[in-house]
């Protein structure tokens, strides 16, 4: 894989060619898939707040002209680093206690309403616009994930945290790509640091 291939991983590709995640879950793996720790820090989509804004613009998840400061990014890298934990436990075993921590603390700021339709249909809707909308939005996709189902089948690779949607039967998959993760020895950087935080 070229480094423009790789650069595209998590928008244009997925990690190991899997099919994306179902409905708005998409989202919240893309928000996952934007940084990937074996790529440079500069690759990362939250990186600053300048790329913050432009990812979460594009997504539509803030208005334009909606103000994102640096800690507004700060704290959306470590919303997406909590959720990849809690992606990675569903290959089995608690999250770390500090991901439950930040997401609930990133929850105390993201005010959600229930929204009703011309046709009776409810949805969790942000009650406030910018930043705090976005992560109101994101932390709802995470409940409605995990109301459907589907949450348990995002998973975190055991190898590089690529969120990747496992499809299969007895969701048995660990790696986001048997030919690139699968293969590698475990023995790596992402454990030992994942060893050591426990
Ligand atoms: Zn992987």
């Amino acid at each position: 894989m070229d480094e423009r291939d790789k650069r595209r991983v998590g928008e244009q590709v997925e990690p190991g060619g899997r099919p994306k995640a179902p409905g708005r879950l998409e989202l919240l793996q893309r928000f996952v898939n934007s940084y990937n720790h074996d790529f440079p820090r500069d690759w990362d989509r939250l990186g600053t707040a300048d790329k913050a804004a432009s990812w979460l613009g594009e997504k539509r998840l803030i208005s334009p002209g909606d103000a994102v400061t640096a800690a507004d990014a700060a704290r959306l890298r470590g919303l997406r680093e909590a959720i990849r934990a809690l992606a990675v436990a569903n290959q089995g075993g608690d999250p770390e206690p500090g991901a439950a921590a930040a997401i609930r603390a990133a929850a105390g700021e993201a005010a959600l309403v229930v929204a009703l339709d011309a046709a009776g249909r409810t949805a969790l809707e942000p009650a406030h616009g910018g930043v705090d909308g976005a992560v109101a939005t994101l932390l709802g996709i995470l409940h409605e994930a995990q109301l459907t189902g589907h949450w348990a089948r995002m998973k975190g690779c055991r190898q590089c945290g690529y969120a990747f949607y496992d499809r299969s039967k007895n969701r048995s998959a660990a790696w986001c790509a048997m030919a690139i993760c699968g293969n590698r020895t475990k023995n790596r950087a992402y454990y030992r640091r994942r060893a050591s935080a426990r």
